[in-house]
């Protein structure tokens, strides 16, 4: 019986290889096919005796990869020898080297690529990430590397029934995560539709399964009315002598079940199930107007709906693909989405990178160099971020997923964006340096915020200041990965000078105040102050939100905690206890004359001093010391005259300058906004201002403001609600401790 068998699988082999070859004869060159066989023998003889998870010899994986690179990405003879070779190295005795010697440079650095971003890893990990960024960093050397690593993907996940139950998960959510997107972005509409809808199966089986058959249950219906949906327009392209093919092609389960799930429907319900495709065979230099004479033809049988009318054609996507879409109204009321597009589109469509290569020496110009751009895009980010790995990957995939936004430069140069870009975005798009600086920007003509929302059309002029620099709650309203990746490098390079500057003087400070550097005494710092971590402690010294007097206040709350020799406080948690109990002791007070002395005092009526104003003491006859703020309309008289009798005043709270705040406020200038900015810290939430200054140019509105805030959290609640009023973009803290 078992030599039945092998004989049966070694024609089952040789058949395939056939296949193989026979999918690839219409582009080999003369040398092709023995360079083609050299690597299916080699192969061959390396998997020997190994078998796949299914039971069947595991030659046959390599020879399907070779075929997917083939039919539905569209590569040529380097990639189906990459293709047939690509698990030689990672699973078998065969080294790099030999692939070199045998097979040249070219094809050993796409084999080691894609051994070194190969086995299954875990989402959310760093590992994997890493290995992602891997995978990017090789689409910046050889695009080939990802190409043939999805069409390996994706012949595993037509096998993943084999696989044990816990494995599929892992497997099929990791492709979800990675490869789907990836595709998508790739242009390889086919691949990630498949992929997407392999991953349904796995993961929610029975939906799969339920959508599938109604799929089918409802063909015969859908067939009729395609045929007579098409009927009259296929007449008349005819008549107008066009060259053409029209298919009705129905959504992938996976999107059914996606719009299903969103929009809390039933199959039934969904409107779109189905597409009708028309696809011309056109000369290059009349496609775009065979297309939209198509349209034409269309919408003369068919009433079109004016807003899901995409024009794909004069503005292909970023991943490249072209196609002029609309909706019409069939005869039974129903919409229908018609695709119009040439062979070459639909190829780009389907296929998308690979296919781009195939037609770049004809293609109107800048289309493919859009791919491209991308891809040098990529290769930048990654040579310039050092976010974490893990980072970078959810940055790097919400790019992945973006829809686009066309916008212009001043210039009327065309600018490509994520879905959901602001001016901001914009401006890193123009240039690292230009976002930095970046105050705002006119959108046609209008002056924006920064968080301003680009349209499809806009016109983008930046507008820039020396004094801007990027700031943590830029990162809310940016969406590029571009702009979020400089931004997080900006911050963390000022965090780490801060942070450095503050260990200089904690160092400085400790010496002074004869205490050690060690970890202990740093550690017990931290948690004094609540800080997550030691940097953050750091970085607060080093912004002066954490000032000397407050690191001597904590020596002082050291040594007063009481030593129990049973009780050592050694971890930070215990640490954190004891403090709290020794600073609920403190409150605010006001601390009297050179000594800042804590005497007995009365707040003078005239002025009704609140703790963190600025107050004098003043000694009067009858009544002791009476504290009047500065700003008191009797204070001139009071100092000039009776200066003899002033003393010196101040809050506790203000001996600690983190209670001294200023805030920087950059808006659109409108009416009333100064009002309302002003209301909200003085009536509403009820807190001293000290000073305020305004300067408004262009029509941005910039604004510093003193005031005094209990903590850092009462101070985020503040920013936080200022950041609501109408035309305010941006509230900041800035440092003034200097
Ligand atoms: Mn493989």
């Amino acid at each position: 019986m078992i030599t039945i068998d092998v004989e049966d699988e070694k024609k089952e082999i040789v058949r395939r290889y056939r296949r193989l070859l026979r999918r690839a004869k219409p582009f080999l060159k003369e040398g092709d096919s023995k360079i083609i066989r050299r690597a299916f023998n080699t192969a061959l003889d390396a998997h020997k005796d190994m078998r796949r998870r299914t039971g069947e010899p595991y030659i046959y994986h390599p020879l399907e990869v070779a075929v997917i690179a083939i039919d539905e990405i569209g590569l040529g003879t380097t990639a189906i020898v990459a293709a047939l070779l690509h698990d030689v190295v990672e699973d078998t005795e065969l080294e790099i080297a030999d692939v070199r010697r045998d097979f040249g440079p070219k094809v050993a650095k796409i084999i080691d690529g894609l051994t070194k971003i190969s086995g299954v890893f875990e989402q959310g990990t760093s590992e994997q990430a890493e290995n992602f960024r891997k995978m990017l960093l090789t689409l910046s050397d050889d695009v080939r590397v990802i190409l043939i690593k999805l069409a390996d993907r994706l012949h595993n996940m037509r096998t993943l029934a084999s696989m044990p139950q816990n494995k599929q998960l892992k497997i099929a959510s990791e492709t979800m995560y990675i490869y789907a997107p990836l595709a998508h972005r790739l242009g390889l509409y086919s691949i990630k539709t498949e992929l997407e809808d392999l991953w349904l199966k796995y993961t929610e089986s029975e939906q799969y399964h339920e959508i599938t058959r109604k799929i089918v249950d409802t063909e015969e219906a859908r067939n009729k009315f395609v045929k007579r949906f098409i009927r009259p327009i296929r007449r008349e392209l005819k008549t107008q002598d066009l060259n053409f093919e029209i298919k009705g092609r129905t959504k992938s389960i996976y999107s059914i079940w996606n719009k299903m799930r969103k929009q809390n429907i039933p199959f039934e319900e969904v409107y779109d199930l189905f597409a009708i495709r028309i696809i011309l065979n056109s000369k290059l230099e009349s496609e775009k107007a065979d297309c939209w004479k198509v349209y034409s033809i269309v919408t003369d049988f068919y009433q079109p709906n004016p807003d899901r009318l995409r024009d794909w054609i004069s503005t292909p996507k970023g991943n490249g693909y072209e196609s002029l879409h609309t909706t019409v109204m069939s005869s039974p009321g129903k919409w229908v989405e018609v695709q119009i597009r040439t062979r070459r589109m639909d190829d780009i469509a389907e296929k998308g990178y690979a296919a781009h290569w195939k037609y770049k020496d004809s293609a109107s110009n800048g289309q493919s160099s859009r791919l491209e751009r991308w891809i040098s895009g990529v290769r930048e980010m990654l040579e310039q971020s050092d976010s974490s790995a893990i980072e970078f990957v959810d940055d790097f995939r919400s790019n992945l997923f973006h829809e686009e936004v066309f916008v212009f430069t001043p210039k009327g140069e065309l600018r490509t964006l994520p879905h959901g870009a602001t001016a901001l975005d914009f401006a890193f798009e123009i240039h690292t340096e230009i976002g930095a600086r970046c105050l705002g920007a006119k959108v046609n003509q209008k002056l924006v915020p920064l968080n301003h929302l680009l349209k499809n059309g806009d016109q983008v002029e930046v507008l820039t200041s020396k004094k801007q620099k990027p700031s943590e709650d830029w990162l809310r309203f940016v969406v590029s990965s571009k702009a979020r990746s400089k931004i997080k490098d900006a911050l963390k390079e000022e965090r780490k000078a801060a942070a450095a500057e503050g260990k200089e003087i904690v160092k400085r400070k400790l010496r002074q105040m004869k205490l050690k550097l060690n970890n202990e005494t740093v550690e017990q710092l931290r948690a004094y102050f609540d800080e997550r971590t030691v940097l953050d402690f750091y970085y607060k010294v080093g912004k002066g939100t954490i000032d000397a007097k407050a690191i001597k206040n904590f020596k002082e709350a050291r040594s007063s905690i009481p030593k129990d020799p049973n009780e050592r406080i050694e971890d930070a948690a215990s640490f954190t206890k004891q403090k709290v109990k020794v600073r609920q002791q403190q409150s605010d007070m006001l601390l009297i004359g050179e000594d800042m002395d804590v005497v007995d005092y009365r707040l003078a009526k005239c002025c009704n001093p609140i703790p963190g104003d600025e107050v004098f003491g003043f000694v009067t006859v009858n009544e002791g010391i009476k504290i009047h703020r500065t700003s008191c309309p009797n204070a001139p008289e009071l100092l000039s005259n009776y200066g003899y009798r002033v003393v010196k005043a101040k809050w506790s709270s203000q001996m600690d300058n983190a209670f001294l705040t200023d805030l920087k406020i950059i808006g659109t200038d409108r009416l009333g906004l100064i009002n309302d900015v002003t209301s909200i810290i003085s009536g509403e939430l009820n807190v001293n201002m000290r000073a305020m200054s305004i300067a408004t140019d262009q029509g941005i509105f910039e604004g510093k403001i003193t005031l005094y805030v209990q903590d850092t959290g009462h101070l985020e609640v503040m920013i936080r609600r200022l950041q609501k009023v109408n035309g305010v973009v941006k509230v900041t803290r800035i440092d003034t401790t200097k």
